[in-house]
């Protein structure tokens, strides 16, 4: 009989840079939405931040930018737990502790890696390379069950899968020795759903928008306003093409099947529905439609990043309240690994 565990949801945003439509889209809709059915830990990965080069000044406002996009979007932070990773150390810890169980291997198939990396590998921190067993450990130090992520993230989530496995076949007999079963971590499930799980660039609709992507053109921010929003939908890059009248017609088309997407996952319908309005349609009649419907999603929560983002103080507390609350669980897991891998310890 495989062990059951609670069901738990857990996810991170990393601080480093403007919140864009393809986080809200791919991942903080679905964070919002999860809380109605689970216990959910939401976490600014400040950890996974300085993988890359992050001045400190901007690492501070960014960490505090993205919880008040957290709360802004509807995350209650009371009935559930919004913290920064570096307050909680147990991630540090037990990311070691998968340092030492991960092999070469795996890590040397990451995609992100090579993509971050670029041509001077040599040249590309320690970190960014073990990204993926901090992420693992992210996760498992809360032994959680569900992990909304983007399509990007689905590899990374496959190695968690991989780690907690190998932890529980390397150390089964410890862990039935102390009690805990057939399995001491439970293998995360990835909830990767909907038709924007992988929002491209307006530039390029063969790459992913990214905050690291240098052309601010290639993004919808959520700080952006209604003119900017406008001004990067008029410019998106398309084909000459008028919409097809049915989704098929979008394969080979990246940059219409993205516009189509994002309208989709904002109107919260089909891209059949969204073709069956705007089916043989040209460019300049949807453009402005999705930038309407962009402005009127994304404008209240711009407005309300706006004023919780100058709320210092109030900010700060819900990181240490959540901080508080996460080490709490996460230090009850650490001492039980502890044991399984004979640390000795108080
Ligand atoms: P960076 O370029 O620094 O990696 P990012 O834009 O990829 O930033 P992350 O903080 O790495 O953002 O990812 C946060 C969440 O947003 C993850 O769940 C990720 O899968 C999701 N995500 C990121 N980009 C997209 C996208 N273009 N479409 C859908 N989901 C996305
Ligand atoms: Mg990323």
């Amino acid at each position: 009989m495989p062990p059951t565990f609670k069901p738990l949801v857990f996810s991170g945003v990393q601080p480093t840079g403007n919140l864009h439509l393809g986080n809200y889209l791919g991942a903080i809709t679905k964070f919002v939405a999860l809380q109605q059915k689970y216990d959910c830990i939401y976490c600014v990965v400040d950890m996974h931040a300085i993988t890359v080069w992050q001045d400190p000044k901007e690492l501070r406002n960014t960490t505090r930018e993205v919880t008040a996009a957290f709360l802004a979007c509807g995350i209650d932070p009371k009935k559930h737990i919004v913290f920064n990773q570096s307050q909680v150390a147990e991630h540090a810890e037990l990311a070691w502790v998968f340092n030492c169980v991960a092999r070469l291997g795996w890590l040397n198939r990451m995609t992100q890696f090579k993509e971050k990396a670029g041509k001077d590998r040599e040249n590309a921190s320690v970190g960014l390379y073990a990204y993926p067993n901090l992420m693992a450990a992210d996760i498992l130090v809360y032994r959680a069950t569900h992990v909304p992520v983007g399509e990007d993230q689905k590899q990374h989530l496959e190695l968690s899968r991989d780690i907690a496995q190998k932890f529980n076949n390397d150390f089964s007999e410890s862990i039935r020795e102390h009690g805990f079963g057939d399995a001491f971590f439970p293998l995360p499930d990835p909830l990767i759903q909907g038709p924007a799980t992988r929002v491209m660039s307006l530039r390029d609709g063969t790459r992913k928008m990214s905050k690291s992507e240098p052309s601010d053109q290639s993004r919808v921010n959520l700080t952006d306003d209604a003119d900017a929003i406008a001004q990067k939908i008029r410019k998106a890059k398309t084909d000459p093409e008028p919409l097809p009248s049915e989704e098929k017609g979008l394969e080979s088309r990246p940059e219409a099947d993205n516009l189509v997407g994002i309208y989709a996952a904002l109107a919260d319908v089909s891209k059949a529905d969204v073709l069956k309005q705007f089916g043989n349609a040209q460019f300049s009649t949807f453009k402005p439609a999705l930038a309407d419907l962009l402005v009127a999603k994304l404008s209240p929560i711009t407005a309300e990043m706006r004023r919780l983002k100058d709320d210092t103080a109030y900010i700060d507390s819900v990181l240490a309240d959540g901080s508080a609350r996460a080490r709490a669980i996460a230090s009850q897991t650490m001492k039980a690994v502890k044991d399984i891998v004979g640390f000795v310890h108080a």
